[in-house]
């Protein structure tokens, strides 16, 4: 079974849109998981497109970390929707994709131990109509691409691919301590797997890109979502306005410099390959990015799992979902949300 790990925060008709080509798969051996920003806004909603659909549906909140601060992106809330299913492999799903009715068939025929990444496709205006939730096929231009297969996962995949849950808790999900404030997590993901020699299938014509703008909010919401991220401390919030307002648009590196320049306000936790740069008065984390050349930094490395606990950030999520799968919906959610400050999780 294949598990739609999805997420949202933008608008009900996205998710209408999600359903509809889960609706029109060709195969049914699949269950949707939908963590949502705006859980209680979309809850009745939600019920009544679940009652009208021939697949499980699992609809719960984005649950943050409680304490730990994180400015805009907590990328850590692409392992929810994973952890919530009961499916061997998953694919990870945002609310602005389209996806070709032969995916579910398309993943259910591809081997464990291996990643399906997808052509970064655009889908035209016409193909779509997210008011009545139609999706028209025939405005899609469907491209010449044969699948490839690839030995080492290659570094520049996107996120929005998918793995079995096996390999993907042996690599530790998405990396829960570095990307807290910015994307990237899906080049992370990619080079633990290449480290863990997993090889990748890549399609073409499964999965189709809705042109968007990211919301402004925590979580690249539309609005502000019901659970925000706590926040980080007046000294932090500062440094990153005054940056943007001065310098303007900041390479990832010369933010871990400028934060490192607060001198005696931060320290500096090393950790398996990475060190990271903390704040003293709040916790906020920031990666330490030696090299300029970006992705760079995973080059050479034995870099197979991410981090676990760097002064409580980064859950084990192998112990998670042992503890998860096969429970009840509302045990699984107190497991989740009790798993960011359990010690048994940490370690
Ligand atoms: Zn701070």
């Amino acid at each position: 079974m294949i598990n739609y790990a999805a997420t949202c925060g933008f608008n009900l008709g996205l998710v209408r849109l999600m359903f509809e080509g889960l609706k029109k798969q060709t195969s049914k051996d699949f269950e949707l998981v939908l963590s949502d920003h705006y859980f209680l806004r979309h809850q009745d909603a939600v019920k009544e497109l679940a009652a009208h659909a021939d697949f499980p549906v699992t609809h719960v909140p984005v649950i943050p970390h409680p304490t730990l601060p994180r400015h805009y992106l907590d990328c850590s809330v692409f392992n929810q929707s994973p952890l919530f299913g009961e499916s061997e492999r998953f694919v990870r799903l945002s609310e602005w994709r389209l996806i070709h009715p032969t995916l579910t068939e398309t993943l259910l025929a591809a081997p464990s131990r291996h990643l399906v990444d997808f052509h970064f496709q655009h889908a035209p205006a016409e193909a779509w109509n997210e008011d009545e939730g139609i999706i028209n096929w025939d405005a899609v231009q469907f491209e010449d691409l044969p699948q490839t297969f690839h030995e080492r996962t290659p570094i520049n995949c996107y996120g929005n691919n998918s793995l079995d849950m096996t390999t993907w808790v042996e690599v530790n999900g998405f990396n829960e301590v570095a990307f807290g404030f910015y994307h990237f997590e899906d080049h992370d993901f990619a080079a633990r797997l290449a480290n863990s020699e997993i090889p990748c299938i890549r399609v073409g014509n499964k999965m189709f890109r809705i042109p968007h703008d990211y919301g402004a909010n925590p979580g690249r919401c539309e609005s502000p979502p019901e659970r925000p991220f706590a926040a980080a401390c007046h000294k932090c919030e500062q440094l990153i306005a005054t940056i943007r307002a001065v310098v303007g648009e900041v390479s990832y590196f010369q933010w871990s410099e400028f934060f490192l320049l607060r001198g005696k306000d931060v320290r500096v936790v090393d950790s398996e390959f990475q060190s990271f740069i903390i704040c003293n008065d709040c916790g906020f984390l920031f990666p330490w990015l030696t090299d300029p050349r970006g992705w760079a930094i995973y080059e050479g490395t034995d870099y197979k799992r991410s981090p676990i606990n760097v002064e409580g950030a980064g859950r084990n999520l192998n112990t998670l979902w042992d503890e998860m799968r096969g429970q009840p919906l509302d045990l699984k959610l107190r497991v989740f949300e009790a798993s960011w400050v359990d010690p048994y999780f940490l370690k």
